[in-house]
């Protein structure tokens, strides 16, 4: 089985990539003791994956897959988007971001709440990239529901009502935006 590097230290999101790259020995940073930290200072999700993706792999000489996720509001044009994590500075809560967000669309109501959940997964190995991306669309709760998941899953309600938070493991793995991208991948590195 060929063995993957997957450049992340989110433990919620190693779990879904372990559940949905079946066919790889998927190696995270800490079974190898690295504390990698790559910023994430590209303007686009594909930018920053690729970047991730590549500095891994030249520091751990493994072939290596990053993935760069964001929210984007419709209302807002697409924000917070590449700046889901830090658009309130480095040292903000996953709640005040939530509460920042639910604030600001207050106001809006039924369509004008749209927003999706984008990934951009890359792999990388020996200068060649694979690329892939997947959306979910969805709607900003006007509350939080729900306690599994991580980040905004709380907030991102699915079109038939439920929000990310309200789903099992498998249930969010069937719909998410980074299981479409790691499929997509997935599909592509056949190819390779
Ligand atoms: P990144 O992909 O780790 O850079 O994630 C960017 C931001 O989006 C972080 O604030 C994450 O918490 C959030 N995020 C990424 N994926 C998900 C998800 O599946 N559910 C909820 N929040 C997510």
């Amino acid at each position: 089985m060929k063995k993957i590097l997957i450049a992340t230290n989110n433990q919620g999101k190693l779990k879904e990539i372990k559940d949905i790259l079946k066919n790889y020995e998927i190696v995270t940073l800490k079974d190898i003791n690295q504390e990698i930290e790559i910023e994430e200072d590209q303007e686009t999700f594909e930018g920053n994956s690729k970047k991730k993706a590549k500095e891994t792999s030249k520091i751990t000489n493994m072939p290596c897959i990053a993935d760069d996720s964001g929210l984007c509001i419709e209302a807002f044009d697409g924000w917070p988007g590449v700046h889901t994590a830090r658009f309130l500075g480095e040292n903000a809560t996953q709640e005040e971001k939530t509460q920042a967000i639910l604030k600001k669309m207050e106001n809006l109501e039924g369509e004008q709440r749209n927003a999706k959940f984008v990934t951009v997964a890359v792999y990388y190995e020996n200068g060649k990239y694979v690329i892939a991306k997947g959306e979910t669309k969805g709607k900003i709760a006007k509350q939080p529901r729900g306690t599994n998941g991580f980040g905004f899953d709380p907030i991102f309600e699915l079109e038939n009502g439920k929000t990310y938070a309200e789903l099992s493991v498998e249930e969010k793995n069937a719909v998410s935006h980074r299981k479409k991208a790691l499929e997509n991948l997935e599909k592509a590195l056949k190819n390779l």
